[in-house]
């Protein structure tokens, strides 16, 4: 008898514990189970997919923020880019009874399971940035227009290289790097960048010396920027024994700072051997000042702030049996079904508007930049 209630109340601990953890979750003030039944105070899960960019540092923040400034309580967790990590993160948050998941996928296939638990447990999932592939478990799309990313990429160098509006131009030398192939944003990155460059490379006016142009040739696994510079290292020292490289397309910021660093171990950087005009994406402080400092040339500025705030009204609108505002109906098929997104304009940014841009609008304090 008395181990028995001693067993009784160790159980009646543990659950009050798992309550409290539930209710209070990573970030919550206050709220009780006496909330489920309704949106008011509901605890929203948030999975982000790691702390090694900056970017998702921030959207992580942000909407927790604007869900919290909504009434919301949240659970914030990054699976460090692991997917099976991010599966069981999630799995947790079903658990422990968010009412509603937002997404940011590291392996945009591996959802199928995990997912569908949401589904059995009533959970909306909105699929964050990055569209997950292959369920119907998803509600809703908050990104970016993601072929337009890779489409001010690929006008920047054609722009550059003074290759735009019939300039015979060329041939110069540019090498093609894409993003994670386990993200599904990666293609229409890619596919965005050789809608512009294709034409070139057709024409014989750029030319891939490394003759790597198929996607699966060019991805980069996790968006990881020593990967990157191992395979521009490679491409210089097999393709450009005499040959100068003059463009090279990098999707993301943490990837062209590995370029930069294989270029720069080659020489690159001096009035002999300038840097090749090489891309971004993402705004993260060290590629803006890295384009101050006229090394990097351009990034692709998305504010995640206004990011976060289409996620955040999304839950909030599916909560309360609302309508979330969606402006792309047809895009983003994700092999089960075409799921409705809200998707933000993306901005090209170099030295000459950093300041307008990523500056003055608050994205990046200026003292970080010194
Ligand atoms: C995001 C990019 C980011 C990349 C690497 C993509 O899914 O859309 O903004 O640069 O992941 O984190």
């Amino acid at each position: 008898m008395r181990n028995r209630r001693a067993a009784l109340s160790a159980i009646a601990a543990a659950a009050s514990l798992a309550l409290t953890l539930t209710a209070c979750g990573q970030s919550s003030e206050g709220g009780s189970e006496e909330d489920k039944g309704s949106a008011e105070g509901a605890t929203i899960g948030i999975a982000m997919p790691t702390k090694s960019s900056e970017r998702w540092i921030a959207d992580g923040n942000n909407v927790k923020k604007d869900l919290e400034s909504k009434g919301y309580k949240t659970q914030l967790v990054y699976g460090e880019d692991d997917p099976d990590q991010q599966v069981s993160q999630i799995e947790n948050l079903i658990t422990q009874g968010v009412r509603a998941l937002i997404v940011a996928a590291i392996d945009n296939k591996s959802m199928n399971n995990v997912l569908q638990q949401a589904k059995d447990a009533d959970i909306p999932v909105i699929s964050y940035d990055r569209l997950i592939l292959g369920t119907e478990n998803v509600d809703y799309y908050a990104s970016f227009d993601n072929e337009k990313v890779g489409e001010l990429q690929g006008n920047y160098i054609v722009e550059k290289l003074g290759l735009k509006d019939g300039s015979e131009k060329g041939p110069f030398n540019i090498e093609l790097f894409a993003g994670s192939n386990d993200d599904n944003n990666t293609r229409y990155f890619f596919q965005g960048a050789m809608n512009v460059l294709q034409p070139y490379i057709d024409k014989k006016q750029l030319v891939v010396r490394s003759k790597q142009t198929e996607l699966n040739q060019v991805t980069t696994l996790r968006w990881d920027g020593g990967t990157a510079q191992k395979r521009m290292d490679d491409i210089l020292t097999s393709a450009y024994k005499s040959e100068r490289v003059d463009a090279v397309l990098s999707p993301y910021d943490g990837i062209s700072i590995g370029i930069l660093s294989a270029l720069k171990s080659d020489d690159y950087g001096s009035k002999s051997k300038p840097l090749p005009v090489v891309t971004g994406q993402d705004a993260e402080v060290a590629s803006v000042k890295s384009i101050i400092a006229d090394q990097q040339s351009m990034t692709v500025y998305k504010d995640t702030r206004e990011l976060a705030k289409v996620a955040s009204n999304m839950v909030d609108a599916v909560l309360n049996d609302k309508k979330p505002e969606v402006n792309d109906t047809k895009t983003y098929d994700n092999g089960a079904k075409v799921v409705p997104a809200y998707l933000l304009e993306p901005v090209a940014v170099d030295k000459a508007n950093y300041q307008e841009t990523v500056v003055d609008s608050g994205y990046i304090k200026e003292s970080d930049l010194k």
